[in-house]
């Protein structure tokens, strides 16, 4: 949907993968092993003469469904310590640590290689994306059934439907109907 608001930067990377699945209308961009290549390699977190297997499908698929759910503090839901789990074991798998850059400014990278480097880059990412403040902007859908992934653009930090038009409305329109159930 076009009019759902992205972020850019850290953020938006993080942003990007948890919204590679529209959980709600599809499609599921991370189909297999190739189009999870195909999508490290188009954001530059993994070099294509990697090899990408079933295995590291299920490991990428995994850690985006955790930081879906640490996206959801954002948003009021409490976070469950299976997904606390999953993201320290990306973290611990890929062996982030400090490195100091050649601006001078320090930041996590991996020593693995591969698909476990490229998920330990995205919670590097997460992880500098959450010391800014602009990161409790990143909200998920309040609709059970979406849960995509929105920046929330609006002045007072309010919003809680990835757009309006589509989740908000329906939102709406099912309050409707189950009062009008209660009335009859
Ligand atoms: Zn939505």
């Amino acid at each position: 949907m076009a009019d759902r608001q992205t972020a850019t930067g850290d953020i938006g990377l993080v942003q990007a993968f948890v919204n590679t699945v529209d959980l709600q209308d599809g499609p599921e961009e991370l189909t297999d092993p190739n189009t999870l290549k195909a999508w490290l390699v188009a954001k530059g977190l993994l070099d294509g003469s990697q090899s990408v297997d079933a295995a590291d499908l299920k490991h990428a698929i995994a850690l985006r469904e955790a930081i879906r759910g640490v996206i959801g503090a954002n948003s009021g839901s409490r976070v469950y310590p299976v997904d606390i789990a999953t993201l320290n074991e990306a973290a611990t798998k890929s062996g982030l640590r400090m490195r100091f850059a050649a601006d001078g400014r320090p930041r996590l990278e991996p020593e693995a290689t591969g698909v476990v480097a490229a998920m330990g880059r995205i919670v590097a990412s997460m992880y500098t994306a959450m010391d800014g403040e602009d990161w409790t902007r990143l909200k998920l859908c309040s609709s059970q059934t979406c849960r995509w992934a929105f920046y929330d653009r609006s002045k007072n930090h309010s919003s809680r439907w990835c757009t309006m038009a589509s989740c908000g409305n329906r939102q709406k329109a099912r309050r409707f109907r189950s009062s009008n159930k209660t009335a009859l």
